[in-house]
């Protein structure tokens, strides 16, 4: 019988085969299981009714206002036409606009009826408007009560017709219907009782449709526990077996490869960081047990010496390194860093990416094979089955979290001893954290810049002060310097955001005339993405107008401005990885960051803290705090190898370790959920919860949908 969260989502009234696809591809809900899944992003009190004075600031959050219409104009012409209604709740004004529909809504509403209307408020040209709310009936005989959720859209579903409106009532169907009360509870009662949850049906209803904020509070609890429960399970399962086969390779000396290099070819002094962590690095490689570290350092500190010198005691006593790297632009500055070291001593590397040629691609696999080579570089296509090495004893990630633990066990095959593993990190991640993201992992920090580097000066300023901020591009220019200009780019808005990028890189060509501008952003084919990244790596083009496919790691310390447009529209931990893509040379480097002469309160603050400290770890605590837009979360959880939904890493720590707990208890108590041959001892000192083979049937079901992408299922079934 198919479950009934299974049933596609084509079935409910209103949508069919077409628009069932808009909703899969847009916001990935082809079931009824990911309707429900799919909460909203906020919730607004039904009971408060703002005053149009209270809103201010450039981003204030979604309102709702009680009050009347005046009147409704109508505006320009075929594709730009618009209404426009002037509400008021009795003491200002605010427009309500609409740019779609225009006919409909001009008959849809009438002056002087009392209305409520929902809607995000935003300030342009002296005046609040409200794009598209949603409007109601004010019925003073039964006010409004309760909450009411928000859900988000892409410009393409809204497009196509979905409102916030049109997605509650889909759910609503969906939380009527018979079938759903055959919803099953998929967490063991034990853990539900033990930690107060909610049950499951009923905390869908109170997610979506909440009857006191209590209500959601207990909701939105019971699902922060089930996802991390779940990614804590899943990925104890992965730290437990490795922790009890834990057998790696010894590499008991240092020999000619570091020495040789270490003596006659570095070229800097290590910091004293980067010594201490080769020799944590060091430690751990010789005790006959696998590695795996966590590498965590500022942008620019050096993280990429300490991988090089790492592979080489791997290659000193016999084995071959990987180094992955999220990207091919990332891979392929990687190849020549290294291959500038390696060659001096005689040790071989090649890159290997998507867009290696054939014959080049066959010949590295041999040379894999057969040992020859030492150190290969590349993207997600190491991960290939095709890709065999004679001795992988370390593999190296770098930046990011976007290779899984699971991803990582692909490298090697099963039963063989596996490699060292070494992942590295600029975002900084307190260990538990890291811990949830990547099992269990040492943890070695980079804590000091290489010696010489000037602090990067960043600058607040509004576009008033263009031809200030142009003058000091120039002398940059002059002095034969290099510039990033970086502009927003949010999926929810990519067209207006690439438009954006099209006149910035027009003006850039206008302005600084004679000066070679390349242009790249992330929707680019990549062998162009790839060409325009290598105009201005080699130093032919001078300026780069780029989205945040910089970010990651690129380095060309030649670069001394970075321009940051509509800086408003980032997260501060953000902002902090692009201004680290300058200030990698000796020459003093500047960060300017743009945004709006009108910013509010808390953009100027925002931004002030990045003026105020270089320090990463500073910058993304302040973000926390600050909880800005955009904030640490996004930096923190885009490129996790998992999506949350609820829980937020940054924040929810407390229910992280509870949750963490709960999968301990569990994996103690039944080790079906591990490979047979495994008997993990309660270390913690937890108490194992043995659970009925239902229940156990349950979890394992949960855990293959939840991850099936990236388990290997051979280990539990
Ligand atoms: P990240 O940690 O951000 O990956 P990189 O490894 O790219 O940083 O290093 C940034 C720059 O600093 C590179 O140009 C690198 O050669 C240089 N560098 C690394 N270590 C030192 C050092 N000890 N002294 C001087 N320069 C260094
Ligand atoms: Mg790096």
């Amino acid at each position: 019988m198919p479950d009934f969260f299974d049933s596609d989502i084509k079935f409910l009234k209103g949508v069919g085969e077409a628009r069932a696809k808009v909703l899969s591809d847009e916001i990935g809900v082809a079931n009824f299981r990911d309707l429900l899944y799919y909460f909203p992003f906020r919730h607004i009190d039904r009971s408060r009714f703002y005053s149009i004075s209270e809103i201010t600031g450039d981003d204030f959050p979604m309102v709702q206002i009680k009050g009347r219409f005046l009147n409704f104009i109508t505006e320009g012409e075929g594709l730009k036409k618009r209404l426009k209604g002037i509400f008021t709740d009795g003491r200002k004004f605010i427009e309500i606009v609409w740019f779609s529909q225009v006919q409909y809504f001009s008959k849809q509403y009438k002056p002087g009826i009392e209305y409520v209307v929902f809607g995000k408020p935003t300030f342009y040209r002296d005046i609040y408007s409200i794009a598209h709310p949603e409007i109601e009936v004010y019925n003073p005989e039964k006010p409004p009560t309760g909450f009411r959720g928000v859900y988000s859209l892409t410009d393409k579903l809204r497009k196509k017709g979905f409102s916030v409106v049109t997605l509650r009532k889909l759910v609503e169907q969906v939380l009527h219907h018979p079938g759903f009360r055959s919803v099953k509870e998929n967490l063991p009662s034990e853990i539900m009782e033990q930690y107060h949850l909610m049950p499951l049906q009923e905390a869908f209803i109170h997610m979506h449709f909440p009857s006191s904020a209590e209500m959601l509070q207990k909701a939105i609890e019971r699902f922060k526990f089930e996802e991390l429960f779940y990614i804590e399970l899943n990925i104890l399962r992965f730290s437990m077996e490795r922790s009890l086969r834990i057998n790696g390779f010894t590499f008991g000396r240092i020999g000619e490869k570091f020495n040789g290099f270490y003596y006659n070819a570095l070229p800097f002094e290590l910091t004293g960081a980067q010594k201490r962590v080769l020799k944590e690095i060091r430690a751990d490689m010789k005790t006959g047990r696998q590695m795996n570290r966590l590498l965590q350092g500022d942008v620019g500190s050096g993280k990429t010496m300490v991988a090089f010198m790492s592979m080489l005691m791997a290659r000193d006593n016999g084995y071959q390194s990987a180094l992955m790297a999220p990207t091919e632009i990332l891979a392929s500055q990687h190849f020549e860093t290294i291959l500038q070291w390696a060659t001096q001593i005689g040790v071989s590397v090649a890159l290997l990416t998507g867009s290696t040629k054939t014959s080049e691609r066959r010949l590295i696999h041999d040379l894999l094979l057969s040992g020859e080579l030492d150190i290969i570089i590349g993207t997600h296509a190491l991960l290939e089955d095709v890709v065999q090495f004679k001795n992988l004893g370390l593999v190296v990630i770098d930046e990011q979290h976007r290779f899984g633990v699971a991803q990582r066990a692909r490298l090697w095959k099963r039963g063989e001893t596996p490699p060292h593993v070494l992942v590295m990190t600029a975002t900084p991640i307190p260990r538990t954290l890291a811990m949830t993201v990547y099992g269990d992992l040492e943890v070695s920090l980079i804590d000091e810049l290489p010696p010489g580097r000037k602090p990067v000066t960043t600058l607040v300023r509004f576009d008033s002060s263009r031809i200030e901020v142009d003058n000091l591009i120039f002398s940059q220019l002059r002095e034969g310097r290099q510039i990033y200009i970086v502009y927003p780019l949010i999926e929810d808005n990519e067209k207006l955001d690439l438009r954006s990028l099209e006149v910035g890189y027009q003006r850039a060509k206008d302005t600084f005339l004679g000066y070679e501008v390349c242009y790249v952003h992330g929707k680019m084919k990549p062998s162009e993405k790839e060409y325009q990244m290598n105009l201005f790596v080699s130093g032919k083009a001078r300026i780069m107008v780029a989205t945040t496919v910089i970010e990651v790691g690129v380095n060309v310390p030649n670069a001394t401005v970075m321009v940051i447009e509509n800086a408003e529209r980032f997260g501060l931990s953000q902002l902090h990885q692009l201004r680290g893509r300058v200030g990698r040379g000796a020459d003093q480097s500047y960060c300017i960051l743009m945004s709006k002469a009108n910013a509010g309160t808390d953009t100027r603050k925002r931004l002030g803290i990045m003026a105020e400290t270089n320090d990463g770890f500073l910058i993304s605590e302040a973000d926390l705090k600050m909880r800005g837009p955009g904030d640490m979360e996004g930096t923190l959880q885009s490129g996790m190898p998992f999506n949350l939904k609820v829980a937020n890493l940054a924040r929810d720590g407390q229910i992280i370790s509870v949750a963490r707990n709960a999968a301990k208890a569990i994996l103690f108590g039944n080790r079906g959920l591990l490979s047979a041959e495994i008997m993990p001892d309660s270390a913690d000192s937890i108490e194992p919860i043995h659970l009925p083979d239902v229940e156990i049937n349950i979890l394992r079901n949960e855990l293959k949908h939840r991850f099936a992408h990236e388990v290997d299922w051979s280990l539990i079934s």
